[in-house]
């Protein structure tokens, strides 16, 4: 998996060491969480990107279950929004799950086994002023994610997508007090998704039981997103 030093990834990676699989998870910076094979990676680097899928295939085997959570927000309105914001955000969020997924798929078809989940956003289908960059980059997942579906649905190996509400991280720390209340007042159940909301449906979609699960956008957001 992508991004596994901190906040949702964090969460992912030690729920999946929880739940049996053998785990390996990709930092820039910070480390991975105890029982889990770190590898250095920026998923925005292709070379770096291959080099931490020879590594992880050396230290645990194939990965039959790839989970690309690595993401960045760059917010500002369309009007200031910089080419560089919204390249580093599409390099980041898309064109990185891209790569990952078409690394992995590969090995995946051979052992005609695979999952693939892909750590999305509520914004990606609801919008967000601030956040074109940003939503762009999330709802172009679901597309590649129903895309992969189709391409290798024969082969054994599903694609779903994972779209979080508003989540307790780094990413979310950032709003404030006054903004958190306004936004949770909007949620139907009332409170702003915890890690393990997320990490829980990434572990059912990893799991025996969503066999024939795929192409699926599952919102894990509280209700926030109903509708859309
Ligand atoms: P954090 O900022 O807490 O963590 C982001 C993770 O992505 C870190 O592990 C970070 O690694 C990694 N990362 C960022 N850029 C790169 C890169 N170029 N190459 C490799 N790894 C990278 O965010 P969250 O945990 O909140 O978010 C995780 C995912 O969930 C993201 O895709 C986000 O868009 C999505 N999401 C989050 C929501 C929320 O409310 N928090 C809501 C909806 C979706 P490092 O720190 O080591 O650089």
């Amino acid at each position: 998996m992508t991004g596994g030093s901190k906040g949702i990834g964090q969460g992912i990676a030690v729920r999946l060491a929880q739940a049996g699989h053998r785990v390996a998870a990709t930092y820039r910076s910070g480390d991975v969480p105890q029982g889990v094979v770190g590898v250095q990676c920026d998923v925005t680097d292709p070379g770096q990107v291959e080099a931490a899928f020879a590594q992880v295939e050396s230290a645990i085997g194939t990965v039959e279950v790839l989970v690309a959570n690595a993401g960045i927000t760059r917010d500002t309105l369309l009007m200031r929004m910089s080419d560089e914001d919204w390249d580093q955000v599409i390099a980041t969020n898309l064109t990185g799950a891209f790569r990952v997924a078409r690394r992995a798929a590969r090995p995946m078809i051979r052992g005609r086994f695979g999952r693939i989940v892909f750590i999305s956003s509520v914004v990606g289908q609801m919008g967000s002023a601030g956040q074109v960059n940003y939503a762009a980059s999330k709802s172009g997942l679901v597309g590649m994610a129903r895309s992969l579906a189709r391409e290798l649905g024969s082969r054994g190996v599903t694609a779903n997508v994972v779209a979080p509400g508003f989540v307790e991280t780094d990413m979310t720390a950032e709003l404030g007090e006054d903004l958190v209340k306004k936004y949770a007042e909007q949620i139907p159940l009332g409170r702003l998704g915890s890690v393990d909301d997320i990490a829980g449906t990434v572990e059912f979609l990893a799991s025996d039981a969503a066999g024939y699960i795929t192409g699926a956008v599952i919102p894990v957001d509280g209700g926030l997103g109903m509708g859309h």
